[in-house]
């Protein structure tokens, strides 16, 4: 499998398409979510041609992998999410329920969030 350059996060790094950026260094860019799925819902995006967690694992650079997720940490401050927490999950592939083929991890929070999975 290869990377789909034509992805919706792909157009949005490019700036083909707008997004409510929340915050942005030369590793990653992190967006709310255009179909939120609890009070604060944002995506964190590296900046990057990587397909998902596994592929952005043993593929990126350290610094990519450090400057990311400093970018998630940076973004959850940003949020003010840190003081009452949030769930960072990554979907991957089919069985993931993965959509879009670029690596992103969602932050969800704002309120309780439940159990893994409901
Ligand atoms: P996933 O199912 O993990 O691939 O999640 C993809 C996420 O991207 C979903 O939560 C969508 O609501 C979100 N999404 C799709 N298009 C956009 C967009 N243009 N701007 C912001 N979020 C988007």
């Amino acid at each position: 499998m290869t990377y789909d350059s034509h992805n919706i996060f792909a157009r949005i790094l490019r700036g083909e398409i707008p997004n409510k950026t929340i915050y942005e260094d030369e590793y990653a860019l992190a967006f709310h979510d255009i179909a939120p799925q609890a009070p604060v819902h944002a995506l964190v995006i590296p900046k990057g041609e990587f397909m998902d967690v596994c592929d952005f694992s043993l593929n990126a650079g350290a610094a990519q992998i450090a400057g990311f997720w400093q970018a998630v940490a940076k973004t959850v401050t940003a949020l003010e999410l840190e003081q009452n927490g949030f769930r960072a999950i990554s979907n991957c592939k089919e069985h993931g329920g993965q959509e879009v083929p670029h690596f992103h991890v969602h932050i969800l929070g704002g309120k309780p969030v439940g159990r893994m999975i409901s």
